[in-house]
């Protein structure tokens, strides 16, 4: 009877702490700016994720890292407690942290050499207003996951980490952790053995074979995991046959037009139909994209397969583009080999993005206004320059300047991305009994989508965080952790 009794007080405790604010960790602690049960946000404008018009002079109110209420401000501010901290709202901003799914730990430091610098860009993340993310490919095996339980666990200042296993790969890329699959069976193992040691999604590579595709979707479904692919060898409908649940770079990987196309084999020369779009003559908004593309993205939608937009990466692959932000996060060596890169790019004459990128763009609107689940990601890959944080700021504008409007390209930065990761019903929209992942802009993305970088104060489970104290401490040091 007794022991009943403890039984009882003790689930009685237990449910309380879950309801509890994070315990902080003493590496996060110098970055926090907010720390308080409860507090209010006055007078602010409110984007709520879910793609509805901005609402004026509302007061938000977050109480033990959950939002506890939203609504208009109240005239006389009766409602508030003498304790509760309040924060003026007025001219700003306040939309739910983002949820972003193609991330990563690792960075082109040059010669095919990828460093992993999971420090300086789990913080920057956060910096940008980044509360959750998914990995979309892992250079580090066991580092990753470790970085991702320290975060999850409120040991790092870092979002929160959906970590991918190492690389599902054919014989092609052999590169730092990247392991060559031999078959199916493989494929299987490869699964088991990263769910085991912590891995919760999976990416497939350029050159798995669609059996090994097939098997690894198989086991990761049995799992409750999801797996995405940067695909060549298989074609966009074969991985939505064998069960993918995302495509990444948005149809820039797709080889299912390539006329020479030979199954399981990557082509050479890649992607035709982007460069074969007539741009001029397709319009988005009726959905005249050729019939045949038409035809395969109403193919993704049916089987419920995402498509990531990674417009950032390529952004810097294209002549005439701007400099990309956050630069100065890097040490001067990677500061030097990225802007040789960006001037050899200003100066090429023939560049086949010239013509990929807007195609590019105008695919992935066509995808969201066919019914697709866009979500979005920034790939700091390729040669560089795409800077965690200030990128994924940055690929939300390339959304608007795709064609989405800014109160979209926002849904798809943040309701999309957790809809995606089926982490919905907790984050991703502003909203009463949600998490407290917010960021706090001061200006109007829903009327200026470069407002999004006027970034305050960034939000997750209540607690906030100053990103100019982050940035300050990776600042120049990109390159070293
Ligand atoms: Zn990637």
């Amino acid at each position: 009877m007794k022991f009943a009794r403890i039984a009882i007080a003790l689930a009685a405790v237990a449910a309380h702490a879950a309801a509890q604010r994070p315990t902080i960790g003493a590496a996060v602690r110098p970055y926090v700016s907010v720390d308080t049960p409860t507090f209010a946000i006055t007078h602010v404008r409110v984007i709520d994720g879910t793609g509805a018009p901005a609402k004026e002079d509302q007061t938000v109110v977050v109480t033990d890292g959950k939002i506890a209420s939203v609504g208009p401000t109240p005239s006389n501010q009766a409602t508030k407690q003498p304790s509760t901290l309040v924060i003026d709202g007025t001219g700003k901003t306040l939309m739910p942290g983002m949820v972003m799914v193609h991330e990563h730990l690792f960075y082109p430091s040059g010669q095919g050499v990828y460093g992993n610098f999971t420090e300086s860009f789990s913080r920057l993340y956060l910096a940008g207003g980044i509360t959750s993310m998914r990995t979309g490919g892992n250079m580090n095996g066991f580092g990753e996951l470790a970085l991702a339980r320290a975060a999850n666990s409120w040991q790092k200042a870092a979002p929160w980490i959906d970590a991918t296993a190492p690389y599902l790969e054919g014989p092609g890329l052999a590169l730092g952790q990247v392991y060559a699959l031999k078959d199916a069976a493989d494929a299987r193992r490869h699964v088991n053995y990263w769910a085991d040691m912590g891995a919760t999604s999976f990416k497939a590579y350029m050159h798995i074979s669609r059996d090994e595709l097939k098997a690894a979707a198989e086991e990761a479904h049995k799992r409750g995991l999801k797996i995405t692919g940067h695909l060549c060898s298989v074609t966009y409908r074969e991985a939505a046959e064998a069960g993918i649940d995302n495509l990444e770079h948005g149809f820039l990987a797709s080889t299912d037009f390539v006329a020479d196309k030979k199954p399981d084999e990557c082509p050479q020369g890649g992607n035709r139909f982007l460069m074969d779009l007539d741009l001029a003559s397709s319009n988005v908004e009726r959905q005249t994209l050729n019939e045949p593309v038409m035809a395969l993205m109403r193919f993704l939608v049916a089987k419920k397969v995402a498509v990531t937009s990674t417009l950032t990466v390529f952004e810097t692959f294209t002549p005439g583009r701007p400099v990309p932000p956050g630069l100065d996060m890097l040490t001067q060596e990677l500061r030097d080999q990225f802007m040789r890169r960006y001037e050899q790019t200003q100066r090429s004459t023939n560049s086949q993005y010239t013509k990929l990128f807007p195609s590019a763009m105008k695919a992935e609107v066509a995808f969201y206004r066919s019914g697709g689940l866009l979500v979005a990601g920034t790939d700091p890959t390729g040669g560089g320059g795409v800077i965690p944080g200030y990128s994924n700021q940055r690929q939300v504008e390339l959304l608007v300047e795709a064609g989405l409007t800014p109160l979209e390209a926002i849904k798809v930065a943040t309701l999309n991305g957790a809809s995606y990761l089926g982490i919905q019903d907790r984050v991703g929209t502003i909203a009463v009994g949600k998490q407290a992942d917010l960021m706090l802009v001061a200006g109007n993305p829903s009327a200026n989508i470069a407002d999004i970088r006027q970034l305050e104060t960034v939000f997750r489970q209540g607690v906030g965080f100053a990103p100019a104290k982050i940035r300050e401490s990776v600042q120049g040091r990109v390159g070293i952790f």
